[in-house]
C-alpha cells in the first residue's frame, strides 16, 4: 500500500460512480415532505400558468383604442382577485387589482397612480401603451411544458413550482438509508471519562450530521473495537438494512485495519491511495451486493473525503442528475510555496478585500486538526504540483454548495 500509486479524484471517482446503481424504486409523498428530495419522474405541465391574462397592479382595464382621444371613461365593473370577470363593455374602464383576471376586450392596464376620477369617470394621465401591466397566460409555463425534470433535487423553489402546477403528491426517489461505524480500540463515545491512549469518538457524530444535511436516513451509528469477527458480523448485518455503509479508520496497512480485510473476504474491494490532501486511504466495494465507502480515521480526512467522495455517491444512488459542483473563482489571500504531488483542500473562508471577496485560509491546516473546519466556510483547492501566490484565483467550494 506505501508503494501502491496515487489515484486521482477523478480517476477514482469515475470507476467508483460506475458501479453505483442509479435508483430503480421511487414512493409517492405530500408536496408538503419533499424539501431535498429528488425526482424520481418528469413532470409536465398539465395547463399554462398562470391560467389567464392577469394584472401586474391596481388600477383600470382598458381597451387602450378607447383612450386615444383623450376623453374620461366611465367605470362599468369592478374585478377582484379570484372572480371570473364578464367582457369589458366598450368605450368604459373596469377597476382592477394585482392577479385579477383581464376582462375580454380590455387590451391594456393603467397603474391607479396615472389616472384621476373626474366625477366618477376615470381620466388617464400618462400615455398607455397595448398590452401593458398584463401578465400574459403561460408567461411562466406552458401547457406541455417540462416543468421538472427527474433527478431534480427539490428545493423550496421547486415546492412552489410543483403547487404551481396543482400537484398535491410528488414522486420521488427512496431516501438513501446509511449505516455507519466508527473503527478503533481507541475510541471512546462523549460523555465517558477517558483512559491512557483513548480519544473520543469524533467521526460518529460528525457524519451523523454530514449525512442528515445530506438527507440520508442514518440506520445504524456504531463503533467497533478492531476485531476482525466483531467488524465482519456487524457489516454482515448493515448489509442487509443500507444502502450504503460508510466506515471511518481501518482502511490503512496497520495491523489492526480488518475493514478492509472483511470486505476482500466477503465482497470487493478497491483500495486507493488518492491523490489528495487530507484524507489518502479510501476503499469502495460492497459486503454482500451493499455498497460500501471506507474513509480514513482522521476526522479532517473523514469530512473531506465524505465531501468529495461520498456525497457524489450519494447523490448518485438517490439519481439527482448532478453529481459534481463546480465551486467558485476566488482571489487567494494566502500563500502555498511548497507544491505537492497531491490536490490538497485547505479549510478557508471567504472574506473581503476592499470590495473584492478574498479567502483566507486557516493557519493551521495539519489533518489533525479539526477546529479548522470549523473556522471555515469552505475548501479552497490546490491543485497537483502548484503553488499559489496571494493573489491568485483559486477554486472555492463552500460547505453548503458540497452538501446539496
Ligand atoms: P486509522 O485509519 O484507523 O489508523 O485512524 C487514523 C487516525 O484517525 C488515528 O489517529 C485514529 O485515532 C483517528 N481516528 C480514527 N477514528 C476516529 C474517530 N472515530 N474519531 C476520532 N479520531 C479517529
Ligand atoms: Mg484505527
Amino acid at each position: 500500500m506505501a508503494d501502491a500509486p496515487l489515484t486521482s479524484l477523478e480517476e477514482a471517482l469515475k470507476q467508483l460512480l460506475d458501479r453505483v446503481p442509479e435508483p430503480d424504486t421511487s414512493e409517492t409523498v405530500d408536496l408538503m415532505t419533499t424539501l431535498g428530495r429528488v425526482l424520481a419522474r418528469d413532470y409536465r405541465v398539465p395547463a399554462d400558468v398562470p391560467p389567464a391574462d392577469n394584472s401586474a397592479v391596481d388600477g383600470y382595464a382598458v381597451r387602450s383604442a378607447d383612450l386615444a382621444a383623450g376623453k374620461a371613461l366611465p367605470i362599468s365593473n369592478r374585478i377582484p382577485a379570484g372572480a371570473a370577470p364578464s367582457a369589458l363593455e366598450p368605450g368604459t374602464a373596469a377597476r382592477i387589482f394585482t392577479g385579477s383576471e383581464i376582462p375580454s376586450g380590455a387590451d391594456s392596464v393603467v397603474m391607479q397612480e396615472n389616472t384621476e376620477l373626474q366625477d366618477g369617470q376615470l381620466v388617464v394621465t400618462a400615455e398607455v401603451t397595448e398590452g401593458q401591466n398584463i401578465r400574459r397566460r403561460g408567461q411562466d409555463l406552458l401547457r406541455g411544458d417540462l416543468a421538472l425534470a427527474a433527478g431534480t433535487r427539490i428545493r423550496p423553489q421547486e415546492m412552489g413550482l410543483l403547487a404551481s402546477i396543482g400537484l398535491a403528491q410528488v414522486e420521488v426517489t427512496p431516501k438513501i438509508r446509511v449505516a455507519v461505524f466508527s473503527t478503533g480500540d481507541e475510541l471512546v463515545e462523549p460523555g465517558q471519562s477517558l483512559g491512557p491512549g483513548q480519544i473520543y469518538n469524533t467521526n460518529r457524530f460528525m457524519l451523523a450530521g454530514l449525512l442528515t444535511e445530506a438527507g440520508c436516513e442514518l440506520v445504524k451509528s456504531d463503533t467497533l473495537k478492531d476485531k476482525r469477527e466483531t467488524t465482519r458480523q456487524a457489516l454482515e448485518d448493515a448489509a442487509r438494512h443500507a444502502d450504503l455503509i460508510i466506515t471511518t479508520g481501518g482502511v490503512s496497512v496497520g495491523e489492526e485495519d480488518h475493514v478492509r480485510a472483511v470486505m476482500e473476504d466477503k465482497g470487493s474491494l478497491a483500495l486507493w491511495r488518492l491523490a489528495i490532501k487530507p484524507g489518502k486511504p479510501l476503499a469502495f466495494g460492497h459486503i454482500d451486493g451493499t455498497l460500501m465507502l471506507g474513509l480514513p480515521g482522521n476526522p479532517a480526512s473523514v469530512l473531506v473525503t465524505f465531501l468529495m467522495v461520498g456525497m457524489p455517491v450519494i447523490r448518485r444512488l438517490e439519481g439527482q442528475q448532478k453529481l459534481r459542483y463546480t465551486g467558485d473563482r476566488i482571489a487567494a489571500g494566502f500563500r502555498v510555496g511548497r507544491p505537492s504531488v497531491r490536490r490538497e483542500f485547505l479549510r478557508v473562508r471567504r472574506g473581503q478585500n476592499g470590495a473584492e471577496p478574498v479567502l483566507e485560509a486557516y493557519p493551521n491546516q495539519n489533518s489533525g486538526v479539526l477546529s479548522a473546519t470549523c473556522w471555515a466556510d469552505g475548501l479552497a483547492v490546490v491543485p497537483e504540483n502548484s503553488t499559489v501566490e496571494e493573489g491568485d484565483t483559486v477554486t472555492y467550494f463552500s460547505f453548503e454548495e458540497l452538501l446539496r
